[in-house]
Order: structure tokens, then C-alpha cells, then sequence
């Protein structure tokens, strides 16, 4: 009924992607044997770098996030290793899965649904591992599936305190240009994510950032299978190694708009952004439920993501939220990912490209659509909303 118009979509990725990214990839077909695109692709690599916080090396890969999760693990782990998977939702948990396709054995430390890795019960896991079996710790700064926070600085001063010398592996696919994340200084060895949520660029390319503790321990891994060996991508004298045959071309513009736009604003900007939004969402579903079903997965606010936010209703209210959202006001919610009911739980997505009034017009729809429903709700979230920007707009 009110759908017609611009139709936004506040899933946890692909997110919304700029104007001038999409502008900048409607162009015809470039050459790809030399010029310009060689040189596009060359000046990614810095701006790779800085996103992470990293010195070291990044290898791009034409491959979504479940592709650098396994080019990451293929440089690193072989048939026979065991690796610790750090568990707080779907998406490590998937993690792992694919370190058990290569032959792996994965262990698991589970934290369940709703709380952040317990950084004891981690550092107690690496003591006992006397025989030093654990070759990598497999972590997520954010989990799209709960939308907790780990801190991961915290994990490397548990590896510390056990004196174990694990490779520490963090999966940043949410919530890199969103959640702050400095993998040189918080002493992470590999990190990957891919183009399509933080970063703004439709889905397609990945990145896998390394230092060279990590590419020792891939020296003396004696086979990785040619195309996810990030040795020939950092060092690529010839242009085709990047990427072992034709380029992403038009990703590539993509994300060197996108890049330009996180420089111009800056990283520690971008982090207050979504800190500042994801306050404002934090206050109305405060609201929300303090009368009815609603509740916010994450209790403790140090473990929520300023990136995604998972909640959940009685059985079949989040699917019929969803669906109302969409067909009345033309606003997609997040499925519920790895959660039973499926039917009780949404996501929103509120990484990369959004602003006060993109927040604003969700949570006003949600809102709306809560009342349309008769889904019990606390009343005036939107009035708390709009007084957390309001106040952090002033300074
Ligand atoms: C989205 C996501 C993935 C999977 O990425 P795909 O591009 O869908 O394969 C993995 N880990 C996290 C934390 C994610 O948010």
C-alpha cells in the first residue's frame, strides 16, 4: 500500500550501496591487459591495508566470504591439524565446517546464542593443550547470526597468558568498516572479509590479510591448492596473478569508489557513526520490550554489534513483521539465521552505507508495522530514538 517509492533494504548484507559506487562500475567493459585497471587494482591494496589496520599483506580473491573463509584456511591448515573454533553463532561454527572439509579436526569451545566468547574458558582451552595441538584459533569479531561482539584483542591476551602460539584468525565479513577492528595492534594473524557489507560493493571479492608469522606457518604447509595460495596475489609481478585469470573488473571500480568514500570520512568517524546508530536502535527496541514479546538477542551492550542487531517475537511475529515491512512499506528485515523458532527471529542490517534518517525510517517502520500487527509493543520509540540522536548530534 504505502511501498511504491525507493525500497530500502536493512538486511546484514549485501547492504545498500552507494550511489557513486554503483555509478562508478556502470561503465563499458575496460581492458584488461594493461592500463588503467592495473593500476586501479594496484592502488586498492593500501587502502585494503589501512581498513584492517595492517602493515602486512592482503591477497584479493574473486570469491564471496565462504571463499576466503576456505583460501584462508588453505594457506595455514592441512589434513590432520586441529584447529580451536570460537563459538558464538552460525558463522563460526560454519567456519570450522569448512577447516573439517580440508581434513581438519575442529574443536569447539560454544559460548551458545546471545553472549560473547568467554576469554577464561579460551585462555583455560590453550593451557590444557599441552602438546601444542591447536595450530588456529578461528574467531568472529561480529556474528551475523546473533550479532555479538567478541573482543578479540582480549582473545590474543588469553593465547598470551597460556603461552600458546596459535594462529589467531578472525573473520571480519560483517562488520570491517563498521566495528572497530585493528588487526595489527589486537595481534591477529589472518583476517578476511569480503566486499558486500561494510565495505559497501556488491558481493563478489573477498580479502584475506596476513602477516608473516601466517605465511611461515604456510611455508611449511606443502600443498595449497593453486587458486586460494595467497603467495603469487601479494606478489604479483604479473598482473593475472591477482587473480589467476580475468579480473573482477567492474568490482574493482566498485570498491576503489567505496574505499575513497571510507578515506573521506575516515575510519574512526565511520566507527562513531554506527556506534551513534546503533544507539538510537538500541533505545527503541528498549522500548519495544518493555511491554510484549520483543526481545533483543544481546543483553549486554559491550557484546552488541554496531553492525547488526538480531531480535526476536513469539513464534511466526518476526515472519509477519517481515513480511509487512516489505509489502506495505517497502523496507526487507533480515531472516533469522540459525535460530529456532526461524519464524520468531529478525535481523537488521545497519552496516556501511547508512545514516540517521535510513535508521529513522526502519525503525519507523517497524514501529507502523508492529501497531498494524497487534503485536504488543512498548509505546514511543520513536521519541527515544530520536532523542539519542538528537542528543549525540549536539556533541
Ligand atoms: C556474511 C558473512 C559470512 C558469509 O559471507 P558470504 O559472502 O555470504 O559467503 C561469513 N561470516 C560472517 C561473519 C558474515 O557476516
Amino acid at each position: 500500500m504505502f511501498a511504491n517509492g525507493l525500497s530500502y533494504l536493512a538486511i546484514p548484507g549485501p547492504s545498500v550501496m552507494p550511489e557513486r559506487v554503483l555509478r562508478a562500475m556502470h561503465r563499458a567493459a575496460p581492458n584488461i591487459y594493461t592500463g588503467e585497471l592495473h593500476d586501479v587494482t594496484r592502488s586498492l591494496i593500501p587502502d585494503l591495508k589501512s581498513v584492517a589496520g595492517t602493515a602486512h599483506n592482503v591477497a584479493i580473491y574473486i570469491a564471496n566470504g565462504h571463499g576466503v573463509w576456505e583460501a584462508a584456511l588453505s594457506n595455514v591448515i592441512g589434513a590432520g591439524d586441529t584447529v580451536l573454533v570460537l563459538a558464538t553463532g552460525r558463522f563460526c561454527v560454519g567456519w570450522g565446517e569448512m577447516a573439517e572439509g580440508l581434513g581438519a579436526t575442529v574443536e569447539t569451545l560454544d559460548f551458545g546464542d546471545s553472549d560473547a566468547v568467554d576469554l577464561a574458558q579460551v585462555e583455560a582451552a590453550l593451557r590444557a593443550d599441552t602438546e601444542g595441538r591447536i595450530k588456529a584459533v578461528l574467531t568472529v569479531l561480529v556474528d551475523t547470526s546473533t550479532g555479538v561482539l567478541n573482543d578479540i584483542k582480549g582473545v590474543r591476551a588469553a593465547m598470551d597468558a597460556a603461552g600458546h602460539d596459535a594462529l589467531l584468525m578472525c573473520d571480519c565479513i560483517a562488520s570491517l568498516g563498521c566495528d572497530e577492528y585493528r588487526m595489527d595492534d589486537w595481534g591477529v594473524d589472518i583476517t578476511v572479509a569480503a566486499s558486500q557489507k561494510g565495505l559497501m560493493t556488491p558481493p563478489g571479492i573477498g580479502f584475506v590479510w596476513f602477516n608473516d608469522k601466517a605465511d611461515a606457518v604456510r611455508g611449511t604447509i606443502s600443498q595449497v591448492s593453486r587458486y586460494w595460495d595467497w603467495r603469487p596475489r601479494v606478489n604479483a609481478d604479473e598482473y593475472w596473478k591477482f587473480f589467476d585469470g580475468t579480473a573482477p573488473t567492474h568490482h574493482i571500480y566498485g570498491l576503489r569508489e567505496a574505499l575513497d568514500m571510507i578515506a573521506e570520512e575516515g575510519l574512526e568517524a565511520i566507527w562513531a557513526r554506527h556506534a551513534g546508530l546503533a544507539r538510537a536502535i538500541w533505545a527503541a527496541i528498549d522500548v519495544w520490550s518493555s511491554d510484549g514479546p520483543m526481545e533483543i538477542n544481546v543483553a549486554d551492550e559491550a557484546a552488541r554489534s554496531r553492525a547488526v542487531t538480531s531480535l526476536k517475537l513469539d513464534e511466526g511475529q518476526g515472519d509477519a513483521l517481515r513480511a509487512w515491512c516489505e509489502d506495505k512499506m517497502g523496507v526487507t528485515l533480515g531472516i533469522g539465521l540459525g535460530r529456532t523458532p526461524a519464524s520468531a527471529y529478525f535481523r537488521l542490517g545497519h552496516m556501511g552505507h547508512v545514516n540517521g534518517h535510513m535508521v529513522l525510517g526502519f525503525l519507523g517502520t517497524i514501529d507502523t508495522g508492529l501497531k498494524a500487527l497487534d503485536i504488543p509493543h512498548g509505546r514511543g520509540a520513536m521519541e527515544a530514538a530520536s532523542n539519542v540522536l538528537a542528543d549525540l548530534s549536539r556533541g
